[in-house]
């Protein structure tokens, strides 16, 4: 089996897993008790993953708050905001290409009352300054935008874009669940106020991740009705015990993240690169590229297969090839980021997402290539 959606998830780094294992066996203890080794060995041990995941964004340790990945932190931040500074009228400007897991919510709470400004998308699946711009007209209480999609790997600018809510004091937040590992995600300020995480898009275990919540400019804390009430954990911004073997893992990959990111960036855009290539040699008359090769995460390519259908594809392949045609938390629906984008539903049909990662090699996209010029 060749693995080519690594957007969907990562294989785990054996050194994840060997850092994890104490953490399942004999340090089993609860970093919330006190005083006993026990307790203090899983406590000093979220702090260090604390440092590691902080270190990513150039933040301060209790600005990360440890989630069960990037699905609870969107929930937690944008019904949080809203909750807490939405007043009478709460408002929030989405763009049509976001993840479900903010679209979704975005619904929910316009079920609810709230006015929910979805913000369109070029042909390659990012917003426009002048939509932005329209946008911050209309005085939001939250602006929420992907920093690269997890699709097409289109990217927003979201550092400038940040600072433009700031001046109005709009808060901003970005899911950044598909760059962190692939680009640098080193924030010189606070304007990116909230971020959005999940640890196994980078080689990290499954079912943990982080939201990013900065404090304001004065260091203070940004206060946030939480989703989950309970113990008081993680400063009362999501409670419940702490997973320390997964968030020992998540550490260890943010600092794998940090050792390698420089090379990793690297291999993905000449594997990226070498894949287009191939496939156009292969297939000139069939392939059209979703998308821009530019201002992109590296190692995602969404490609149209003139006349194929893509699940068909897939599905034949899926004894060698694990692709995609696009988002695996909406696989049952026609993809609404490439519809945003402008594509036909029959455009739709016939895309697949080819996602790479560091370890995927040239022999095997050789190999994919040599298959679809014979189907
Ligand atoms: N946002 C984006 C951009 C994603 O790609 C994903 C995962 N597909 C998520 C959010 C949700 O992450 P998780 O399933 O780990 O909660």
């Amino acid at each position: 089996m060749i693995y080519f959606d690594n957007s969907a998830t990562t294989k785990i780094d054996p050194r994840v897993v060997e850092a994890m294992l104490p953490f399942l066996y004999e340090e089993y203890g609860n970093p919330s008790s006190k005083y006993y080794s026990l307790a203090t060995h899983a406590k000093d041990a979220v702090e260090e993953a604390r440092g590691n995941v902080a270190k990513l964004f150039n933040c301060d340790l209790d600005e990360v708050v440890f989630t069960s990945g990037s699905t609870e932190s969107n929930n937690m931040i944008l019904k949080g905001i809203l909750e807490t500074y939405g007043g009478v009228n709460p408002s929030l400007a989405v763009s049509k290409a976001e993840h479900s897991s903010v679209l979704e919510v975005a619904a929910y709470l316009e079920q609810r009352g709230a006015t929910v400004n979805y913000m369109e998308v070029d042909a390659n699946g990012a917003v426009q300054g002048d939509t932005f711009t329209a946008a911050l007209e209309q005085q939001p209480t939250l602006i929420s935008m992907l920093w690269g999609n997890n699709e097409t790997g289109a990217l927003n600018d979201v550092g400038s874009l940040a600072k433009k809510c700031v001046e109005r004091g709009i808060f901003f937040h970005t899911d950044a669940t598909q760059v962190v590992g692939k680009l640098d995600t080193r924030m010189l300020d606070r304007s990116i106020r909230f971020l959005s995480l999940s640890a196994h898009k980078f080689h990290g275990p499954k079912g943990i991740g982080a939201a990013i919540i900065r404090k304001d400019d004065l260091g203070i804390k940004t206060k946030i009705s939480p989703l989950l009430h309970g113990g008081g954990q993680e400063s009362n911004y999501r409670s419940g015990t702490l997973s320390v073997h997964n968030i020992v893992g998540f550490g260890k990959a943010a600092e794998i993240v940090l050792l390698e990111q420089e090379q990793t960036q690297q291999t993905l855009m000449e594997l990226e690169a070498y894949l287009r290539e191939q496939l156009m040699v292969v297939l000139p008359k069939v392939v059209k590229f979703n998308g821009d090769t530019r201002e992109k995460i590296p190692g995602i390519v969404n490609v149209q297969f003139r006349g194929a259908n893509n699940e068909m594809l897939i599905k034949k392949l899926s004894d060698q090839f694990a692709l995609s045609t696009g988002s695996a938390c909406s696989s049952s629906k026609p993809s609404h980021v490439l519809q945003s984008m402008g594509l036909s539903v029959n455009e739709v049909r016939q895309s697949v997402r080819i996602s790479l990662s560091k370890s995927n090699t040239k022999a095997e996209i050789d190999q994919l290539c040599q298959i679809l010029s014979s189907k």
